[in-house]
Parts: C-alpha cells; sequence; structure tokens
C-alpha cells in the first residue's frame, strides 16, 4: 500500500509517527511537507514543519516541546544575545543550529531543498520519504492591525513572538501562487493507494500545501480515498492557535466546520473525536463519510488505533 500524508509540524509528525506503527512491512509512507512556515535567520533557512517530521520521526525530537532537538543547549543564542542580534522570540538551540547550517550550505552550493531533505534523512531515518511541497520559497504571512497599524508579517512572528494574541485578518502564502509542486510530489499523489490529511493545521499547514498550483486539483482527482483527521475537538484546537488562523479564513473552530471547510471535492473520508459525535451527522450530510473515535494522540499506540481507523475508513470510501 502507498499511502500519501500531508503534513504541517507537531500534529502531523505526531501522527505520522502513529502511522508508520500501523502500517505493514510492505506499505510505504511519503509525506508531503509543509514549508510555508520557513523562515530566513541569520542567513540560514530554517524549516520547522519539516524538521519537527524529521526530528519527531528519527527520535530526536525534544517530546514535552514539540518541535527542536532533545538535550539542546543555548549557547549560540546566548552569544548572539550579547551582540544584541535577535530575534530573541525564536529559539535556535546549538544542536539545531547544526542542521540549518548543513541545509544553508547545500543550498548554497546550489541544492534543491528537496535534495537537501533526502541527505538530512539520510541521518535522520525517518522510516518515510519525506518531501517539501515545493523547492520554491514560499512564505505565510499574516495580516494585522495594532498600534502600529495594519501589515503583514511573517507567520512564525505572529505564532511564535506575539503568540497569536492579536486578531489574524488574512493568511498570505507569499510565493505560493507561483511555486511549483517538488519533484515526486504529484506523482506521488496520483500513485497513491491512500491520501490522508493528519490533523495538522488546516490552515497554514495543510491550506498551504493544498495553495501549491497543481497539489489540490491532485488530491481531488486522485483515484485513492483521501481520509483526514480533525485537528478539532470540542471546538477548540487541541494544542496551539489554529482557531485564530481559521476565523481569518471564515471557519468556524470546530470539527465539522473544518471537513466542510475541506469539502467533498477534496476528501471522501473524516475522523472527529468521541467528544464530537454529535458532528458526524452534518458531515455526512456534505457527501462526506464520518466516523468518532478517540482523536487524542497520547502515546504512540493511541496514535496508530487513529490512523488505523483512519485506514479502515478509506477502505469502507473506496466501496
Ligand atoms: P504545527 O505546524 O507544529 O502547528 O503542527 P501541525 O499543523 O501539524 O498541527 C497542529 C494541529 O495539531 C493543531 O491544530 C492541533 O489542534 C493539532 N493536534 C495536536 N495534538 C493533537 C492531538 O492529540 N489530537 C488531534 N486530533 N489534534 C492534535
Ligand atoms: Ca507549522
Amino acid at each position: 500500500m502507498r499511502i500519501v500524508a500531508l503534513a504541517g509540524g507537531i500534529g502531523g509528525a505526531r501522527f505520522l509517527r502513529g502511522l508508520r506503527e500501523a502500517i505493514g512491512p510492505e506499505d510505504e509512507i511519503t509525506v508531503i511537507g509543509n514549508t510555508g512556515d520557513d523562515i530566513h535567520l541569520y542567513g540560514l533557512k530554517v524549516c520547522p514543519d519539516l524538521d519537527t517530521v524529521m526530528y519527531t520521526l528519527g527520535g530526536g525530537i525534544h517530546e514535552e516541546q514539540g518541535w527542536g532537538r532533545t538535550d539542546e543547549t543555548w549557547s549560540i543564542k546566548a552569544e548572539m544575545k550579547e551582540y544584541g542580534v535577535g530575534p530573541e522570540w525564536f529559539g535556535l538551540g546549538d544542536r539545531d543550529f547544526a542542521t540549518h547550517l548543513v541545509r544553508s550550505q547545500m543550498l548554497t552550493a546550489g541544492y534543491t531543498l528537496s535534495q537537501v531533505t533526502e541527505a538530512l534523512c539520510v541521518r535522520w531515518r525517518p522510516g518515510v520519504r519525506l518531501l517539501p511541497m515545493s523547492d520554491d520559497r514560499v512564505e505565510t504571512h499574516v495580516r494585522i492591525t495594532d498600534d502600529q497599524g495594519t501589515r503583514a508579517i511573517h507567520f512564525q512572528e505572529y505564532w511564535v513572538r506575539l503568540h497569536a494574541a492579536v486578531d489574524a485578518e488574512a493568511i498570505v502564502p507569499i510565493g505560493a501562487d507561483t511555486a511549483k509542486p517538488a519533484p515526486g510530489v504529484l506523482e506521488a499523489i496520483a500513485a497513491a493507494d491512500v491520501i490522508l490529511l493528519p490533523p495538522s493545521n488546516p490552515v497554514v499547514s495543510i491550506g498551504t500545501i493544498l495553495a501549491v498550483p497543481g497539489i489540490r486539483a491532485a488530491v481531488a482527482a486522485a483515484s485513492a480515498p483521501v481520509v483526514g483527521l480533525s485537528p478539532i475537538i470540542g471546538g477548540a484546537p487541541v494544542r496551539g492557535m489554529a482557531d485564530k488562523v481559521l476565523a481569518a479564513i471564515g471557519v468556524e473552530a470546530t470539527a465539522d466546520a473544518v471537513a466542510l471547510h475541506y469539502g467533498s471535492e477534496l476528501i471522501d473520508g473524516w475522523l472527529v473525536d468521541t467528544a464530537d459525535e454529535a458532528a458526524v451527522a452534518a458531515v455526512e450530510a456534505a457527501g462526506i463519510a464520518c466516523r468518532a473515535v478517540p482523536l487524542l494522540m497520547t502515546d504512540v499506540a493511541a496514535t496508530a488505533e487513529m490512523a488505523r481507523a483512519a485506514l479502515a475508513l478509506a477502505e469502507r470510501v473506496r466501496g
């Protein structure tokens, strides 16, 4: 079975760890990772979502934090601070820096982001084929209005520095409209037996991947069943501030509203948490097969159960 999953950072990575546990030895997973969160800092290219997937599946993640390296130290950051050089709000630890140095060095030498990602994965052995959504630069910006007026800021500044405390008025994946899917992305979608949308952020993770011209159409046209899992439980994101970016695109932060936002042209099946059992009927009425199962990724075993439920629903809708 060839499985394709579109993934953001923490929600995507944790789900993939369960999915990897749930499949057989012959099955293959291709991950199409969000690069709209990428940011250039100190002349380095940082790819937070790709790295979170790579570190999580490769056993190098800081578990409690969900991002960055385990047993991290912060000497470089402290030295930068002594020079008065920021941003102080973005955490890059010493071990993490090595990844960004290798990536940036390879990009400068002329390798593509896909090639660099493949090279980094030689070390991390994530057990999946990890493809960036695009080799072209895409950076999500958020329009806000505060005491400095109305302006667009980088998604990381919105999320990490401002903690999404200001309302997001619009979400713009700058560069997406002219970006091309990375090599292998459309081919993997077309050849997939199952396509999964993990419980990643529907706007700034999955939405950004789908904004790369050709990807949404390929998923919608794929012969494989497409099944998603809700990142929203009981009317709130499990973690993070997805409600803020959903509000910016006029979507309610409920499990059924997110399913309807994806729509029946894109997804065939949708899993909601058992707490959202009441949402099943509305999703099914929209032409999307829906089941309520426990969706809290408390550990790998519980997450593997979610993955099995998603694969079972895919079999069901395959008809
Ligand atoms: P990010 O790039 O690090 O923000 O990660 P993603 O976009 O991949 O995932 C973020 C989403 O994961 C958030 O909207 C959370 O609500 C969701 N999430 C995190 N933990 C869980 C969980 O245990 N269960 C479910 N259903 N969703 C989760
Ligand atoms: Ca992200």
